[in-house]
């Protein structure tokens, strides 16, 4: 419906990893990948701890896990990564997300490169490499690492740079905290620094978001990401239930007062949350075919070939993702071997997940590289998307959002959904 909230769901990935099932019998990673191609893929590593647990945060990550998990965790990794190197695997692109990757020290942060380019064969430095931090452990000694090892970008989660208002999203911090690790991340002259806010805040007004605004902008930071408050089952938000009735009201002034305020600063809108210094060199857009292989390592990562999506088992709540982490890091090696849990896209998937994901981005759908991978026209294989053309959404071809279309992308990603995934998305037991 794409006439409801404007806020139904972030669709960051397609198919949402809510519609994965176990995958019975376990296919062996071998097969899985053998006739993949593997000469452009994409390292995704996944750390799966941060200092704090956020309120809003859904994501698959454990607070203050105690140093000998990290040690555990990183042999684990590398014992998962043997299963991964396949003869002949180049990789063009990494990003270490999580969690927060700089929860590791230092020199476990050069144990992890050592796992990419050791056992997988990754050049760091040499390919884009993007990695996420906090404002905590944002330190010259980590920043180092990083950029000794290339990283052409640093991305870190502010959300709001008025203490009052971090508190009331779920994430105690100092502002204090959050100008020294930005100032670090200046000093270790990463070329991309990514900034990430959040409206929607209890108690946040046009005036504050203004402030937070502003004081992100005071750093030029080469990205900014702006992300709509939502509040998900399980996490600390969800628990105490912050919701109100005005509140897509609230986050839709609030949109368009950051969009503009980042427009008029001189950044390109990229999709409806990214935004962009016109100077930053692209790496490619997500949806490329390059990006049907992606290799995902560590417990909470996924991995995409053409036609399966697959993963470990899936927690938010605070003792399931103790729970599987437990199991990852009580592994036998040879048990890394396999697909576990995941999704089969067939063709009909496969051309679906490519209009969400590039209609959901400011430059729209490439109906001729579309054409060229699926032999149709999107517009032949999606007739709704007049739909969105009539209701002022997209472009007369469909295939571009207008700004009143990029402002509604979450209701229009979950619209776009299929019935199948968006089945198995309902069938989810949250936990
Ligand atoms: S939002 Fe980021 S820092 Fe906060 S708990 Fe989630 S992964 Fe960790």
């Amino acid at each position: 419906m794409i006439d409801g909230s404007p806020y139904q769901g972030y669709l960051y990935a397609y198919p949402h990893k809510t519609s994965y099932r176990p995958l019975e019998p376990r296919p062996a990673l071998a097969d899985v990948w053998r006739d993949e191609p593997l000469d452009a893929l994409f390292l995704y590593v996944h750390v799966p701890f941060c200092e704090m647990r956020c309120g809003f945060c859904n994501l698959f990550t454990r607070a203050n896990a105690p140093a000998s998990m990290v040690t555990d965790y990183l042999r684990q990794l590398r014992h998962q990564a043997a299963h991964l190197a396949f003869d002949g695997a180049t990789f063009a692109r990494a990003a270490f997300g999580g969690g927060t990757p700089t929860y590791l020290e230092a020199d476990e942060l050069a144990d992890l490169f050592d796992i990419c380019t050791s056992v997988l064969g990754a050049r760091l430095p040499g390919i884009p490499l993007s990695v996420e931090t906090s404002p905590a452990t944002a330190t010259p000694d980590r920043l180092a690492v990083l950029t000794a090892h290339g990283t052409t970008r640093v991305s870190i989660g502010v959300q709001s740079f008025l203490d009052a208002e971090a508190h009331a999203a779920g994430r105690p911090q100092r502002r204090a905290d959050v100008e020294r690790a930005l100032g670090a991340i200046r000093d270790a002259r990463v070329p991309v620094l990514n900034l990430d806010l959040i409206y929607g805040i209890d108690g946040q007004t046009p005036e504050s978001w203004q402030l937070s605004l502003d004081a992100a902008l005071a750093w030029r930071p080469e990205e900014i990401f702006l992300y709509p408050l939502y509040v998900r089952p399980l996490t600390g938000l969800g628990r105490r239930a912050v919701s109100r009735d005005d509140w897509d009201t609230q986050r839709l002034t609030l949109y368009r007062q950051g969009r503009d305020a980042l427009l008029a600063a001189g950044y390109r809108q990229e999709s409806m949350r990214q935004f962009r210094l016109p100077s930053v060199r692209d790496d490619g857009p997500d949806y490329s075919c390059q990006d049907d292989g992606m290799i995902g390592l560590g417990c909470g990562a996924r991995s995409y070939t053409r036609e399966l999506h697959y993963s470990f088992d899936y927690a938010v709540g605070i003792g399931e993702v103790r729970a599987v982490l437990d199991d990852y890091l009580s592994r036998p090696p040879a048990d890394f071997g396999y697909a576990e849990v995941g999704f089969r896209l067939d063709e009909a998937e496969q051309r679906r997940r490519w209009l969400i994901k590039s209609l959901l981005r400011a430059e729209g759908v490439n109906a001729s590289a579309y054409r060229k991978q699926f032999g149709t026209g999107p517009e032949e294989d999606f007739p709704q998307l007049a739909q969105l053309t009539t209701a002022g959404l997209a472009e007369p071809d469909g295939l571009r959002l207008t700004p009143a279309g990029l402002e509604r992308s979450d209701a229009i990603g979950p619209w776009l959904t299929s019935v199948s995934v968006r089945h198995a998305m309902a069938g989810y037991q949250a936990r």
